[in-house]
């Protein structure tokens, strides 16, 4: 990738958990111009499964939708930006979402560790949401060190 440059994709998806594979492949194909390790990837891809996972079935409760999977790579600084958005039902507390093990999930299925695995695995998560409206997670990890 050439010096200074900035360069984008984005992606949209059926909500459909079989999308989530897909989701985090292309993301990791993406950031393999920025020359990370095994890990690296590893890291981004649990964090992109993570995300594509909650609006499947928090944003859209497993009904009908599109999901917007956008990365940015920088190459001053290797960062990698990825950023996962759904229109569904949105977050009313995103401060108390984000606790480890906060799940709104009744059925005792979900651990509710999901934006703890993010924040774990990159180096900056953010949340913008608004009931009704939908969700954007934009996540931020400096790749090779
Ligand atoms: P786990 O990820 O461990 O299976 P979880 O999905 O409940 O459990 P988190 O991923 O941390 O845990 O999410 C916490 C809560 O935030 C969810 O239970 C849900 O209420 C809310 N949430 C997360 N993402 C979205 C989203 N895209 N749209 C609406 N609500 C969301
Ligand atoms: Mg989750």
């Amino acid at each position: 990738m050439e010096k200074g440059k900035i360069e984008t994709m984005r992606l949209e998806i059926e909500s459909l958990s079989k999308n989530e594979e897909f989701a985090r492949v292309v993301v990791a194909v993406f950031m393999s111009r920025l020359d990370p390790t095994l890990e690296e990837i590893d890291d981004v891809k649990t964090a992109v499964s993570e995300a594509v996972t909650n609006a499947v079935i928090h944003g859209y409760e497993n009904g009908n939708g599109i999901i917007a999977v956008e990365a940015e790579a920088q190459e001053d600084g290797r960062i990698l930006t990825v950023r996962i958005a759904d229109r569904g039902t949105g977050i009313k507390d995103v401060k108390k979402a984000m606790e480890p093990m906060y799940t709104s999930d009744p059925s005792g299925e979900r651990s509710g560790m999901g934006f703890s695995f993010m924040e774990a695995f990159m180096d900056e998560v953010e949340v913008e949401s608004e009931p009704g409206k939908g969700t954007v997670v934009t996540m931020k990890k400096r790749i090779g060190g």
